[in-house]
């Protein structure tokens, strides 16, 4: 059995179970897992905080070290952490390559970047003696513990060792997390890995602990608890705003950073259409398709012009997209989830539903695209939401007003992709400006999914993409959703 971290122990106190499940296999994983009790969520909390002080005014020097530790366990421990991983999310050992090299080049870049700092100053004013003005320092100080919620589509790169966890540990806050309950193994695996590292380091081992729970409970008292100052969320809307909502209703509000899911809208406009119609529709059909398109970044809209070129266009991503193969989803409620909102999306408008008529295995997605016109979207602004699997939504326009008024309506947005010659570019203008306002990545004839993590990127967007379009889940600014500045005079 697997008991929860804390704070460099095993705990498991096993009041009660569970265990993950194999959808390649279509059954359930033999290994067990022990719920946290409300007397371990206490304990780790009660650790959490007391490593604040020391792990706070930890050099950057030591972080560095640590997070280079942490790499180095990590890379020891990849074919174990590969077995859990492709076993609990039915994906494949390429993408688990894919996914493992880039969780661990995102803690070498977090280890360089402290390795680099010069230390947490912003700004300095001078004393002005003749005008009789303070010195003024202004610092960036760590918030305290986070709270850290992974996301089921990425068991590495956005959970345990995601990004959240390695920009709060960068900026010298301690970490609980609650593992996602699809992939528990992989989960405690990359726990160990983490604990071994601050083992091997002066560390408290205080400053991280894992919990395990397939219900909400340790979730609720975790985001209302006093000592918990920050939350980082990557998963669903409804998941996402559940838990800001709870961490805006404390006595003592904290910020939440929900990464949530997003539509993606696809820009096609006229000019390139035809010539680019092979290369961007082979593209593009990859996109919607690639594991089961089970991306927050995948292209879930797209706007195509009502004209004879846009009807080869279309015909041709749609044929695309049924040609690619079917990926197992990465559990059987995600699956079936997937189906219902796809014959939701069909029922609620007036277009054409083109499935893959292939017989399927169990827990594969069926993907889809439903051409429609962008009436549609007008008479129902919901049909933009997110359905998260290899399904896409094609809406056809008429004319430029048309457009304008669909992308009025849209909601915040990870991304936008813009599909134009140069010449389009400088005409449509003010139409990309009213693009730019939605979303928080704006990509030009390309493809939204594969996010590069590096210092330029910004992976966030307007709500409900994100709750706080200022900040970034992604690359080395995303530390500063853990810390806030301070000014010291004097
Ligand atoms: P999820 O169901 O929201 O799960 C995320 C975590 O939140 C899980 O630990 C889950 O626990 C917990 N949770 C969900 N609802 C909760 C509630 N009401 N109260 C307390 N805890 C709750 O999301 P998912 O299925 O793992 O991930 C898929 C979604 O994530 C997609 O929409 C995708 O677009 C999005 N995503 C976004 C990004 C991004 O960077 N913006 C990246 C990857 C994925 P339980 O499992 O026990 O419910």
């Amino acid at each position: 059995m697997f008991g929860n971290q804390i704070a460099g122990q095993i705990s498991a106190e096993g009041k009660s179970f569970f265990s993950s499940f194999n959808p390649v296999l279509n059954s359930k994983n033999e290994e067990v897992f022990s719920v946290a009790t409300s007397e371990e969520i206490e304990n780790a909390l009660d650790f959490l905080e007391k490593s604040f002080y020391s792990f706070a005014n930890s050099s950057s020097q030591k972080r560095f070290l640590l997070l280079k530790k942490i790499a180095e366990e990590f890379l020891k421990s990849k074919n174990k952490i590969q077995d859990a991983y492709c076993k609990e999310s039915g994906l494949s050992h390429e993408r688990f390559e894919i996914e493992f090299n880039r969780t661990y080049n995102q803690v070498i870049l977090f280890a360089h970047f402290l390795e680099k700092s010069n230390g947490d100053v912003i700004s300095e004013n001078e004393a002005d003696s003749l005008k009789n003005l303070p010195k003024l320092t202004k610092k960036r100080i760590p918030l305290g513990p986070i709270v850290v919620f992974g996301a089921s589509n990425f068991p590495l790169a956005y959970s345990t060792l995601g990004g959240d966890t390695v920009a709060a540990l960068a900026a010298g806050c301690p970490v609980i997390v609650k593992a996602h309950p699809f992939h528990p193994e992989t989960s405690y695996l990359v726990g160990e890995v983490i604990q071994n590292a601050i083992a091997k380091t002066e560390i408290s081992p205080g400053i991280f602990s894992q919990l395990f729970d397939d219900g909400y409970y340790t979730a609720l008292k975790l985001v209302q608890d006093r000592r918990i100052k920050a939350g980082g969320f990557t998963g669903s809307y409804q998941g996402g705003k559940a838990l800001y909502d709870l961490a805006q209703s404390r006595d003592n509000p904290i910020p939440f950073f929900a990464e949530m899911g997003s539509s993606n809208p696809v820009f096609v406009f006229p000019e390139l259409m035809d010539e680019k119609k092979e290369e961007w529709t082979s593209i593009f059909a990859k996109s919607i398709t690639n594991d089961a398109g089970q991306f927050c970044t995948k292209p879930g809209i797209f706007f195509v012009p009502n004209t004879s070129s846009g009807e080869d266009f279309i015909e041709k991503l749609c044929n695309n997209v049924l040609a690619e193969p079917s990926f197992y989803m990465l559990h059987p409620t995600i699956c079936s989830s997937y189906e219902k909102n796809k014959i939701a999306r069909l029922n609620e408008s007036k277009g054409v539903l083109f499935e893959k008529p292939d017989e399927l295995e169990s827990n594969q997605g069926r993907q889809g695209v439903l051409v429609t016109n962008v009436e549609d979207l007008f008479e129902n602004p919901t049909l933009q939401d997110e359905v998260f699997g290899p399904f896409a939504i094609i809406f056809k326009y008429n004319s430029n007003d048309e457009l304008k008024r669909a992308i009025e309506l849209l909601n915040g947005q990870l991304t936008s992709s813009i599909l134009c010659s140069d010449t389009e570019l400088e005409e449509y203008d003010e139409i990309i400006f009213t693009i730019t306002q939605k979303a928080g990545r704006i990509i030009r004839n390309g493809v939204p999914t594969g996010v590069r993590v590096c210092e330029s990127m910004h992976h966030g967007g307007p709500f409900p993409a994100t709750t706080d379009s200022r900040f970034t889940a992604v690359g080395t600014d995303s530390i500063l959703r853990f810390t806030r500045p301070v000014v010291y005079q004097g």
